[in-house]
């Protein structure tokens, strides 16, 4: 809980800290990076869950540290009603008052008028607006008042996860500090926790579902496809992210200056 040591704590991290804490815990368990974090932070960190198994199991470990971790989500509008249930079923099994954001009125408003609906089937540039306006605005909204966030990302998920680290400065969301405690955690792993623990989850997972995030947005995968080859299933060569955890500006960027590193040996060498 947050404590008069903790205030007088400087709230930012520097990158060189990070840096040294993320190999200091690069080997420690979540249970001990939770446990750090939750003195180091207090009411000053926040867990961010979609209610997919990654975060139901650190939202058990973190209940079990501290009962008054901070919880928040974003509903999108456009979330599974098996999402809706678990929610309602984790307030009631933790006892826990759970934040819910949601997209700025205005904001959607003008979007659902000017491009319909369902618009994400029709372009990636409108599939990100929307993701934008959804979902990472409500978060940051979510986040404003914190130093620090707990996501559930692990290394497996995807191509573009397989470098994340335990503890990383988040560009995305104002340079605040990202814990990812469950980075190099197997999906096997996590789902002897969630039985071993008897921890709510998403009743979609028993149809087949890997990876869950909007309705009209994800479908079950096939037998040996990447745990999240069914979100934006339709899109080709795009990282399949919504923009929480993946700035598309920056990659972008590096993917420019890599093209052009390559045009110039290139030329060198012609
Ligand atoms: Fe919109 Fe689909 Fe992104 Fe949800 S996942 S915010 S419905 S584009």
């Amino acid at each position: 809980m947050l404590d008069l040591v903790t205030l007088a704590r400087p709230a930012r991290l520097d990158k060189s800290e990070v840096d040294e804490l993320a190999e200091v815990f690069e080997d420690r368990s979540p249970q001990e990076l939770l446990r750090w974090a939750i003195d180091r932070f207090g009411l000053r960190l926040a867990i961010s869950t979609s209610f997919q198994t990654d975060g139901m199991v650190l939202l058990d470990m973190a209940w079990r540290i501290d009962p008054g971790i901070r919880v928040v989500t974003v509903d999108s509008g456009r979330l599974h009603q098996e999402t809706y249930d678990l929610m309602e079923e984790v307030r009631d099994r933790y006892g826990i008052q759970i934040e819910v954001f949601y997209p700025e009125t205005a904001a959607l408003q003008e979007f659902v008028q000017t491009n319909g609906i369902n618009p994400f089937y029709r372009s990636t540039p409108l599939r990100r607006s929307c993701c934008d306006i959804r979902k990472v605005e409500p978060l940051k909204r979510a986040l404003a008042e914190s130093d620090a966030w707990i996501s559930g990302q692990r290394r497996e998920h995807s191509a573009t996860r397989q470098g994340v680290r335990k503890l990383e400065i988040d560009r995305t969301c104002d340079g605040r500090l990202k814990l990812n405690p469950l980075a190099d955690w197997s999906e096997d792993r996590v789902w002897d926790y969630v039985r071993a623990n008897d921890v709510p989850y998403n009743a979609l997972y028993d149809r087949g579902y890997t990876s869950i995030g909007c309705a009209p947005c994800t479908r079950p995968t096939e037998p040996g496809e990447d745990p999240r080859a069914g979100r934006w299933w339709w899109e080709q060569d795009t990282p399949k992210e919504c923009g929480i955890h993946w700035n598309f500006e920056q990659a972008a960027l590096v993917a420019q200056a890599a093209a052009q590193f390559d045009q110039l040996l290139a030329g060198e060498r012609s």
